[in-house]
């Protein structure tokens, strides 16, 4: 059997994988992110190949359709409403499933040609306050670190990552260089006792909402122990006193965590060049995610630690393509390519260089704003890709009403029946991982190549294919007759080159005579070139920033909702529900609980727990287990309404979001909980 070499579809680790038509799936021994490693989902691939549940065949009001007369209808109804109400009342909501090559000819049509930005993507509820960080320090969205620091680094900072289960290779990676390095200290900052836990050193089980508070509390703690880098802060750092003195102002003790494990967290991190604090979703997806962000920021560039081997903050990303899809400009608040959208000449430039009718002048509606603007009825036409806001999104029921109440929604998608789907008026038939071309970009900055090594099932297309016939019908063919994804992905190079007098940290130049169909894992700028080694950052002085940070007030309901992922299920399910041997781990939804809590209740292990919130209500088994902290409630999101009729767990969740990032508040919901 022939085997492949493509990328895994699953997370932001990127993992290279060796696949064949008959299912047999091998971790590529040669690929830089996981040396052959795979884990349990990366594993299973094989076993989730077979045309169970496709969608073959566009469809239109539920009936079989041909594609011309599927994309006819989808850019008439857009031009109509382009025509009637202007650019801004149509929208995409686009994926980090997508490929770069797909992101890039949706984020072309809707800036370059729509002339709106309203393109969003489900990367806003994986990472957007992670980029609203970085470009407040750094002047620009660069993840600084590479894969190696983690095996360097003499102390992992890991916040608000459950790594084990959802970025598992990486965390092996960890795993064996503390093996091979005993010495090697980890620390592990998180509401919960997850299974990343058992490798810590050091549990900080924090309140939730509670990390700007305690790394303030780690900033001021340098500053008093002498441990502030002076020479690298005056060099290459701006705005530090302001941010200590606001530092000063918090009082760590408020995360819950005891004064004793304070001081052993701050005397390591003080006492220990070496650091790598990783940081995800319990980071991100927060009212105060950007702040937390900088908060972490604050205390590696007071230290001078980063831009170093074995040292620095690294956001993971959950998407296997979020990354790419923050490249090519595919959030409503960016342009192509790291260029700025509210820089008129990043505009004009762009604009000449796809020789559009139109360029978007300010962002666009981000992720909740867009459905919410749905729901206010001023969407008329939507396209949603490859991912299932009705049950993705905070609020769940409240989207899946705001989508309904479109006029016109088409969606493009692998499978037939999803929430998202049961609510569009025309379903385009896509095609998935192992039948599509093109590159992805994992959490070091590498990008790799997704191969096809099976047949487009019955009359699926690639997405950016999809995009291109109906920018083609709505008058736009000459800009987007593309032939294959390499003639994408080489317009997306040429961009880069065509826009280089503006300074940015983005350069694929390495890529410019890139054989695209043997292109190996590549880093951009450079394989081994390390961001900020030289102490420059992207603010126009050159400078890096440090950002005051405020720690909130803690809210204290009778009981906090936590949600997440389980160690075997990605996302939805539409994949990894196919295979047998993924789903016995934690086989139905179910709501973890203190047995404190439990007892109040008058629960015990099995029962059912109603639980409610303002936006809706779960019938959940309930888990009892003293991981979860007394007063808190932990719930994975994957089952959807086709999988249970017991309430989805994003009907839970509030539409609250980051003010600065607009990412959703998905770690932290005020609910009511009882027996069921
Ligand atoms: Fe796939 Fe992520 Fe697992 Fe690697 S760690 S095999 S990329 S799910």
């Amino acid at each position: 059997m022939t085997l492949t070499k493509t990328t895994c579809p699953y997370c932001g680790v990127g993992c290279g994988v060796l696949a064949g038509a008959d299912g047999t799936i091998k971790g590529d021994p040669n690929h830089p992110a996981n040396f052959g490693r795979l884990c349990s989902k990366g594993s299973a691939l094989g076993e989730t190949i077979d045309l169970d549940g496709r969608l073959l065949e566009p469809k239109i009001e539920g009936r079989a359709a041909e594609w011309d007369e599927a994309l006819d209808l989808v850019a008439s109804k857009f031009s109509a409403a382009i025509a009637e109400h202007g650019p801004d009342s149509v929208a995409f909501y686009a994926s980090g499933q997508l490929l770069t090559e797909d992101y890039y000819v949706a984020n072309k049509l809707m800036k370059g040609f729509i002339g709106s930005a309203n393109i969003d993507t489900n990367s806003r509820l994986c990472m957007a306050s992670s980029v609203a960080g970085h470009k407040r320090a750094f002047g620009t969205d660069t993840v600084p670190g590479v894969y190696t620091d983690l095996e360097e680094a003499d102390l992992i900072v890991l916040v608000g990552s459950n790594l084990a289960w959802c970025h598992p290779v990486l965390y092996q990676r960890i795993v064996a260089a503390k093996e091979a390095r005993p010495a090697m200290r980890v620390i592990n900052i998180d509401p919960r006792r997850t299974a990343t836990s058992d490798l810590a050193d050091l549990h900080l089980q924090i309140a939730p909402d509670g990390d700007i508070a305690l790394f303030n509390g780690l900033l001021t703690h340098l500053a008093d122990a002498g441990k502030i880098d002076d020479q690298y802060t005056t060099q290459h750092v701006n705005g530090m006193a302001e941010a200590i003195a606001t530092a000063r102002q918090s009082d760590p003790t408020d995360t819950g965590i005891s004064a004793q494990d304070l001081a052993t967290f701050y005397d390591l991190w003080a006492s220990t060049e070496k650091v790598v604090t990783i940081y995800s979703q319990g980071v991100n997806q927060s009212e105060t995610g950007t702040d937390k962000v900088n908060a972490i920021l604050n205390c590696h560039l007071a230290t001078g630690r980063i831009g170093k081997p074995g040292m620095g903050p690294f956001s993971v990303t959950g998407q296997p393509n979020a990354m790419g899809g923050r490249e090519v400009g595919g959030l409503a608040n960016m342009l192509a390519n790291h260029l700025e959208l509210g820089n008129a000449d990043h505009r004009q430039a762009v604009q000449a260089f796809w020789k559009s009718p139109a360029i978007c002048t300010q962002a666009g509606l981000k992720a909740v704003d867009l459905f919410d603007a749905c729901a206010k009825g001023q969407i008329k036409a939507l396209w949603v890709m490859s991912t299932n806001p009705a049950v993705s999104l905070p609020d769940a029921d409240g989207v899946a009403a705001a989508i309904a109440n479109v006029p016109f929604v088409v969606t493009s998608d692998i499978m037939e029946k999803t929430d998202t789907n049961d609510l569009a008026h025309v379903c385009l038939p896509a095609t998935g991982w192992g039948e599509k071309n093109g590159t992805v970009t994992n959490s070091e900055r590498r990008i790799s190549r997704q191969r096809a090594f099976l047949p487009a099932p019955g009359q699926a297309r690639p997405d950016w294919q999809i995009v291109s016939d109906v920018a083609t019908r709505m008058g736009f063919g000459k800009a987007f007759a593309y032939r294959t994804p390499q003639d994408v992905f080489a317009e997306y190079v040429a961009l880069d080159a065509a826009t280089s007098q503006f300074p940015r940290d983005l350069d694929l130049s390495i890529f410019a005579d890139a054989d695209y169909a043997n292109l190996i894992p590549t880093q951009w700028p450079r394989n081994d070139q390390r961001f900020f080694a030289d102490g420059k950052f992207y603010h126009p002085d050159g400078k890096a920033q440090m950002i005051p940070v405020t720690a909130p007030a803690l809210a204290k309901p009778r009981f906090q909702l936590n949600t997440g992922r389980n160690r075997d299920q990605w996302h939805t399910m539409t994949r990894t529900g196919k295979s047998a041997r993924l789903g016995p781990h934690l086989a139905e939804p179910y709501v973890e609980i203190h047995p404190q809590d439990a007892a109040d209740l008058g629960v015990t292990v099995g029962d059912l727990i109603r639980v409610e919130s303002t936006y809706g209500t779960a019938i959940l088994r309930a888990l009892v287990t003293p991981r979860i902290a007394a007063g808190q409630l932990f719930a994975p999101m994957h089952w959807t309404r086709q999988l249970t009729t017991s309430g989805t767990v994003n009907s839970l969740t509030a539409p609250v979001t980051d003010p600065v990032s607009g990412q959703p508040a998905l770690k932290s919901g005020a609910v009511v909980a009882n027996v069921y």
